[in-house]
């Protein structure tokens, strides 16, 4: 070799001795910062301690309330809660489920389905207060981590670090940021800028029953032309579900929405009228449209996103807090593969593990979305007609395919 070739492979072997020289972060050296302290980041911040990182969590609001609604967690995302430690305190607190009725508005049953052979193979579905989830998340993370009533304002991103300034003005750098803030969130639209969600066309009501009916202990779905409304029990309380047909930003103000949701549901029969008969105080009732969400990148630079800040999925098939816990664990398990300089790796990796689940869940939510709300009269008795029909084979097929695939 000759001495200009020998001095150009030295040159070129220093430079990357050099880089390596940089203050290069290995696993759970790293500086994480985690945007919101919901299910994802909640998840993902207890997987991380375990592991031995100590990343940091904000979130907007300045304490943890009782505001939400119920969720129904499936198998998939629940067997994370066990390597968190925290299974036994989900089972203890919510409510597994067996059955899954179908009912016509009318208060006909069209189908009553097992879940039984599903839970014996994969374990129960839980239905759980959203507050509740939560609280046992929280379990795990050291208070020390979590600063509540504080958001983003600014995030600068360089080759080597990505500087945040925080909504009081304090700035610090981190090697990765991570936005689990929510369908509508600020880290997306900081670096992403405006992302639109989609709009099913749907949009409803969420509350819980205390009295009359509020003891029932069986899911009920009521299908009708248009609108839907479903009862889902979980453990003390009754939640109902609701949804109508409606243009985008049609306003809901707190004045008459008990009137309104009555007249929306007064042709439903079955426990229905009981159930607007006990309808309270219309300020507790939760009014969203439901929306849900495709990217084409899910990072950029240092910043990744994870649960419906990337991947929103609509609530038809409840499958939305399965899929952001499910996300966090596999970001988690590629962190612990990282470093601050190759870190893009790991967030593509991430993406890849993740996106054709999501989109396949995604995909469903939105067909079961056209099924239980067909909004025409024709398609809705075709609807019922066959859904007599649709055998809980096919039922236990659905949940096999979505449950025994890995995450
Ligand atoms: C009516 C309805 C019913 C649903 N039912 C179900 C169901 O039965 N089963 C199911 O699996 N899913 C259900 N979903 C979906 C489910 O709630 C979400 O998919 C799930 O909560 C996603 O978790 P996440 O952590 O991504 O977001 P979230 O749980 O929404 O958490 C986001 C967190 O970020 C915080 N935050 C927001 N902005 C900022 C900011 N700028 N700075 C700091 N913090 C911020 C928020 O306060 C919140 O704590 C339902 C959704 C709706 C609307």
């Amino acid at each position: 070799m000759s001495i200009l070739k020998r001095k150009k492979k030295l040159d070129s072997r220093n430079a990357e001795i050099e880089s390596y020289a940089l203050p290069i972060r290995f696993g759970p050296e790293m500086r994480v910062l985690i945007i919101g302290g919901g299910i994802a980041g909640l998840t993902l911040a207890g997987l991380l301690q375990q592991r031995g990182f100590k990343p940091r969590v904000v979130e907007r609001i300045p304490e943890y309330g009782k505001v939400g609604y119920i969720i129904v967690l499936w198998p998939s995302g629940s067997r994370v809660l066990k390597g968190l430690g925290l299974y036994r305190d989900l089972i203890e607190t919510g409510l597994p489920f067996s059955t899954y009725n179908v009912w016509d508005e009318k208060g006909e049953m069209l189908k009553s389905y097992s879940v039984d052979e599903v839970s014996e193979k994969y374990g129960p579905m839980i239905s759980i207060y959203r507050s509740e989830l939560i609280s046992i998340l929280r379990k795990n993370i050291n208070p020390e981590n979590i600063t509540m009533g504080l958001s983003v304002e600014k995030i600068h991103q360089t080759p080597d670090e990505a500087i945040v300034t925080f909504s009081d003005g304090t700035r610090e750098s981190f090697d990765l940021v991570v936005g689990c803030d929510g369908v509508r969130s600020r880290t997306r639209n900081l670096v992403f800028g405006d992302v639109p969600l989609s709009y099913s066309g749907m949009t409803g009501w969420s509350f819980w029953l205390k009295s009359g009916i509020a003891k029932s202990a069986h899911i009920a779905e009521y299908w009708g032309t248009g609108k839907f409304l479903g009862i889902w029990p979980t453990r003390n309380r009754l939640s109902v579900f609701t949804s109508i047909r409606s243009p985008k930003g049609t306003p809901d103000p707190v004045e008459n929405r008990l009137d309104r949701i009555r007249e929306h549901f007064s042709d439903f029969g079955g426990v229905v009228p009981e159930i607007l008969a006990n309808l309270e105080d219309p300020t507790e009732i939760f009014h969203d449209e439901y929306c849900d969400l495709r990217m084409d990148e899910w990072h950029k630079g240092r910043v990744v996103l994870v649960g419906d800040s990337a991947h929103a999925v609509l609530p038809t098939a409840g499958g939305g807090v399965a899929m952001a816990i499910e996300s966090a664990a596999v970001l988690a398990d590629e962190l612990t593969r990282a470093d601050s300089k190759y870190i893009s790796q790991s967030l593509e990796a991430y993406v890849s593990r993740r996106r054709p689940r999501v989109n396949k869940v995604q995909d469903q939510s939105r067909m079961m979305g056209k099924v239980a709300f067909a909004d025409s009269r024709a398609v809705s008795v075709l609807r019922n007609f066959v859904m007599r029909f649709y055998s809980s084979r096919l039922h236990l097929k659905y949940w096999d395919d979505l449950l025994k695939e890995p995450i």
